[in-house]
């Protein structure tokens, strides 16, 4: 049974999130400010946190960027609640390595569905260094097995996702693929409509990139392509 720790200070909220979560066969943890949620955390690492960008105390983002930078916490996926007015404040969360995000007021069926698909991707993946081979196109390198990339030789660090995502297009380099099927391959999800989160991860991505960022390329009106030959 997948272990959720949910970190959100509003009590309601945290009701509701905790029935549902427990309905769909989670074991649900809870904690109401950041510090004790970090603390339940290192104590016994869950499979998932659901994180509360509000929070008293240590907001949601300080906690985010702490969990992804922490020595053993940093590989568990991190699923942001935002209110709706923070648009700004959803796209620094991704970039500060959340996961995925659920605006506020959402619903718990969507929560749950989101959850399952981001541990449905941690599962599949790889873990053993060397599993595949590695990659090299121009100045890129690509290390399936470790998760690494590198560009004339300079590490480039990579969220979760934004690896999946660089590594889903190269899988599949020089063909055309939509935002749908970017969501459904990299972020597990089997319904559309979240084509901006793929955009706002790809524009991440290619400023990570640097001078290989022409690699990946826009095709206005379909979607993303991985070049065959250098741009
Ligand atoms: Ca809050």
């Amino acid at each position: 049974m997948a272990r959720v720790l949910v970190i959100e200070d509003e009590p309601d909220i945290l009701e509701i999130l905790s029935y549902n979560l427990r309905q769909a066969g989670f074991e649900v943890e809870a904690a109401t400010e950041g510090e004790e949620g970090l603390r339940q955390a290192e104590k016994t690492p869950p499979d998932l946190v659901v994180l509360d960008l509000m929070l008293p105390g240590m907001d949601g983002l300080e906690l985010c960027r702490l969990l992804k930078q922490h020595e053993t916490l940093r590989r568990v996926p991190v699923l942001m609640l935002t209110a709706k007015a923070e648009e700004v404040d959803r796209i620094v969360g991704l970039e500060l390595g959340a996961d995925d995000y659920v605006a506020k007021p959402f619903s718990p069926r969507e929560l749950v569905l989101r959850i399952k698909a981001i541990l449905r991707r941690g599962a599949g993946r790889p873990e053993e260094p060397g599993a595949e081979d590695r990659i090299q196109i121009g100045s890129l390198a690509i290390d399936p097995g470790a998760h690494e990339v590198a560009v004339a030789g300079r590490p480039v660090e990579l969220t979760a996702t934004e690896f999946r995502l660089l590594h889903t297009l190269v899988q599949r380099r020089g063909r055309v693929q939509s935002r749908d099927e970017l969501l459904e391959v990299v972020w597990g999800y089997q319904f559309s409509g979240y084509g901006r989160t793929v955009d706002t991860h790809i524009r991440r991505l290619r400023e990570k990139l640097g001078e290989a960022c022409d690699w990946v390329e826009t095709v206005r009106g379909v979607g993303y392509r991985f070049r065959r030959e250098a741009g």
